[in-house]
């Protein structure tokens, strides 16, 4: 399960509904940059790092190879799941997932201070340099916690470098190694319990027939391979990459299950082809209440694109969208649809193959008839107003991608199974 556009696309909500089924919660990919907001019991939770299956108690959530961990926060938030009564017990971390260091968050923040209007906008939570060292391997992992002469050699070599880098490129003291070190071993003790080889809990839950839900964090187009380089994530939420990092083969997928909100949001810089910076933009930021779980910062909006949610189609192999949000766009006289993009004379359907394309990409918009009622109460399909369902219908057909699920507010009677 994963985002098809920039993230945001209610994917905490997604999960609450296909949770009773599932027996495992993973996720594949990034850090504590995802923010999740999830409703249950009542009660508005917001998780960073932990998957949201945490909330059930038939689940094990788990915490795959490829995100980076920030072990401070990954703590900070077991403690505050643990005050609000529910048990941490199940979480299983991958020994081989990465570790976020003091020196990530640091680098991270003066380089985009030195970046200035060029930068990326990033979260500021030492995960692309996190992601960085680990492809240039010197990566900390998980499992170096275990063994502190190892990890405090492997400390050593790159504190080395990414002290003078701090010193002398950007004139910032440099960290001491035997506070780290402190801090480190402190938090492997309290996570020692947790650490798994996740690859092989998840084939034994397989063999013994569960079901298991790898779950995307981030959107296609912030994947660092298929998204909108540079302005993207340092990671791959595209589904291929949830089998890498889960370690599990292709094999054992049945469902490709595509979130896409009803409109389009996105966080940060890059080109965003079908955004609205007058009222219709604004009257969706209120209405969606369009500000980031994690950084708080308003998101912007625009119409429904579907020439990216065919390009997210095609390269995570969707079998089913669930389509979340529809509520949001009730009150206007119409909801447009963007169907293709025109740049440089020409027209694009799919998704244009150069950056430079899509940046000057102008939508080509379908207009469809909106829909006064607010749909909140809706309990079935057919309680929607005509008008919004063939709305529906009318993405499901652009996106060539079934519409399994359509959902019109936070909580879980409010997803509404498409006949
Ligand atoms: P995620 O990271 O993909 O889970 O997305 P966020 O958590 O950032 O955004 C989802 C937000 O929208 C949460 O506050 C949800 O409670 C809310 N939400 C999810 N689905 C719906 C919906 O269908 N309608 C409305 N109005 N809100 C929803």
């Amino acid at each position: 399960m994963l985002g098809t556009q920039w993230g945001d696309e209610g994917k905490g909500k997604a999960v609450d509904y296909l949770a009773d089924r599932m027996d495992f919660v993973v996720r594949y990919q990034g850090g504590n940059n995802a923010g999740h907001t999830v409703v249950a019991q009542g009660r508005v939770l917001k998780l960073h790092l932990i998957p949201s299956g945490i909330l059930y108690p038939h689940i094990t959530s788990v915490i795959a190879d490829g995100l980076v961990v920030d072990p401070r926060v990954l703590l900070e938030e077991m403690d505050t799941l643990t005050e609000l009564g529910i048990d941490v017990s199940r979480l299983a971390v991958s020994g081989n997932a990465h570790l976020i260091m003091p020196y990530h968050l640091e680098l991270e923040k003066v380089t985009e201070r030195f970046l200035g209007k060029n930068a990326l906008g990033t979260t500021k939570r030492g995960i692309g340099p996190a992601y960085a060292d680990k492809a240039a391997r010197i990566g900390l992992r998980v499992q170096d916690l275990f063994d502190p002469g190892i990890f405090r050699e492997k400390l050593d070599v790159v504190l080395k470098e990414k002290n003078l880098v701090l010193t002398k490129v950007y004139n910032r003291l440099p960290l001491a190694p035997e506070r780290i070190v402190e801090d480190y071993l402190g938090y492997a003790e309290r996570l020692r319990p947790h650490v798994a080889d996740t690859s092989k809990l998840l084939d034994d839950g397989l063999r013994a027939g569960k079901n298991v839900l790898l779950e995307g964090a981030q959107g296609t187009l912030l994947d660092l391979d298929k998204g909108t380089y540079p302005f993207v994530t340092s990671s791959n939420p595209v589904a291929g990459y949830a089998l890498a990092s889960a370690g599990v083969g292709p094999k054992e997928v049945d469902r490709v299950i595509g979130i896409a909100k009803a409109y389009v949001t996105r966080v940060g810089a890059g080109p965003f082809p079908t955004e609205e910076h007058g009222p219709d933009g604004d009257r969706l930021a209120e209405r969606g209440q369009e500000f980031g779980t994690t950084t708080g910062r308003k998101r912007r909006c625009g119409w429904f694109d579907a020439v990216i949610l065919r390009y997210a189609a095609r390269v995570n192999g969707l079998t089913e969208l669930f389509l979340t949000k529809l509520d949001v766009l009730s009150g206007s006289e119409t909801v447009k649809v963007c169907t293709a993009y025109r740049a440089e004379g020409e027209t694009f359907e799919d998704f244009p193959p150069h950056q430079s394309l899509f940046h000057r990409a102008e939508p080509f918009y379908e207009e469809l008839e909106g829909w006064r009622d607010e749909l909140d109460g809706a309990r079935s399909f057919d309680d929607l107003p005509a008008a919004a369902r063939a709305y529906v219908r009318r993405l499901g057909e652009l996106a060539d991608v079934p519409i399994s699920v359509v959902s019109v507010g936070p909580a879980r009677e409010q997803s509404l199974p498409v006949p």
